[in-house]
């Protein structure tokens, strides 16, 4: 079953650079070894490069530890799994106050902080529309009407929850309320396997799932690690631009890959909280890097709501380096990075 955005738009890379290594004089290390994990989780995939020596036993209660930790996440924030944690809170009525697990309030509120940031534009509560535009566990059908349309817009907005820190609890002010934490889940995912291999002393990674991104450390050649972005093409893989990273995350919200057309017109999987419909701007992808992947997941995500005017406005006013791809007139991309971004590019 496919879900929480099949396709993303990050190629890892992983590239070991050996030639730009041996135009040095002196003599260097030889790369360290590194151990690779890697799987399916979420409807996407999962790849995890560790810098260490493991013995089997040890690699084995890694992979373990691993995957444990992503089907957790899952089995809290899934909107496609029935008996998620998220999906029994969505089928609760409104008006009483439901405790949820820290793990879930931390993401609530994350999401609603990002919400405040965001002016609006990175908003869970968008999950009957998203389910009502087919990019849920709903089917697709035909766009709603415009009647349909404030009505299911009535149920959203940042206003219809309200959390009780005390009480670790949300009340949902009415029912049908219904919360989609898929636009940054993964990349808590992500974080939450970091903190499984540093809790094992692990200092040396690049975890990536479903195309987000956390690293830390270096490489096994000693140097950051490079990561490739993908152009934002509807067929194939192309590279855009390769950043080099150390302790730090990156995310892409993109509209090529999760989207489909009806009459020619594209509806893509980032819903605009404002019209309540998605997106529809020539802004093709969005890269963000933050320490936090569950925040550059978010950001990420809100900035493709912004466009390409106001989500530039809003991250230079968050001080995040970003980079946009946009659509240009003639059928080409166009790409605007802030300095801080240009700062990780590496040839
Ligand atoms: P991307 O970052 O590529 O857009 P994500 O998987 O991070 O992809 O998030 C997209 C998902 O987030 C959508 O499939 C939907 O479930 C949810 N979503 C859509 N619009 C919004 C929004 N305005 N705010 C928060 N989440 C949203
Ligand atoms: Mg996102």
């Amino acid at each position: 079953m496919s879900y929480w955005n099949t396709y993303k738009s990050v190629v890892l890379a992983t590239l070991f650079f050996s030639l730009l290594l041996t135009s040095c004089s002196a003599p260097l290390p030889p790369p360290k070894e590194t151990v690779a994990f890697e799987g399916g989780i979420m409807g996407t995939t999962y790849h995890i490069t560790v810098v260490a020596a493991m013995n089997d036993d040890v690699s084995t209660a890694m992979a373990e530890a691993i995957e444990g930790a992503l089907k957790h996440v899952d089995g809290k924030m899934s909107t496609y799994k029935d008996d998620s944690e998220l999906s029994v809170l969505n089928r609760m009525a409104g008006g009483a106050y439901i405790p949820v697990s820290g793990e879930v309030f931390s993401m609530l509120q994350l999401a609603l902080e990002v919400n405040r940031e965001t002016e609006g534009a990175f908003d869970i509560t968008v999950g009957p529309l998203v389910n009502r535009w087919g990019f849920g566990p709903d089917d697709k059908q035909e766009p709603p009407s415009d009647e349909e349309l404030a009505s299911l817009k009535a149920l959203c907005g940042p206003e219809a929850i309200t959390l009780d820190a005390l009480t670790q609890s949300i009340q949902k002010v009415s029912d049908g309320v219904y919360c989609d934490l898929s636009g940054i889940a993964k990349g808590y995912a992500v974080d939450l396997v970091a903190s499984v291999l540093e809790a094992k002393g692990f200092m040396n990674y690049m975890v990536e799932v479903g195309g987000e991104v956390r690293t830390a450390g270096l490489n096994s050649v000693g140097i950051p690690w490079k990561i490739a972005i993908e152009k934002p093409v509807d067929e194939g893989r192309v590279l855009q631009e390769v950043v080099g990273l150390s302790d730090i995350s990156l995310a892409t919200s993109g509209n090529y890959r999760n989207f489909y057309e009806v009459d020619g017109k594209r509806y893509s999987h980032t819903i605009s909280p404002a019209t309540g419909k998605p997106v529809d701007h020539n802004l093709a992808s969005v890269s963000v890097l933050h320490p936090r992947c569950a925040l550059a997941d978010a950001y990420a995500t809100a900035l493709m709501v912004l466009g390409p005017e106001k989500g530039m406005a809003v991250a230079e006013r968050l001080a995040l380096p970003v980079m946009f791809v946009t659509h240009s007139d003639k059928g080409t991309f166009e790409t605007r990075q802030s300095e801080s971004f240009r700062a990780y590019i590496v040839d």
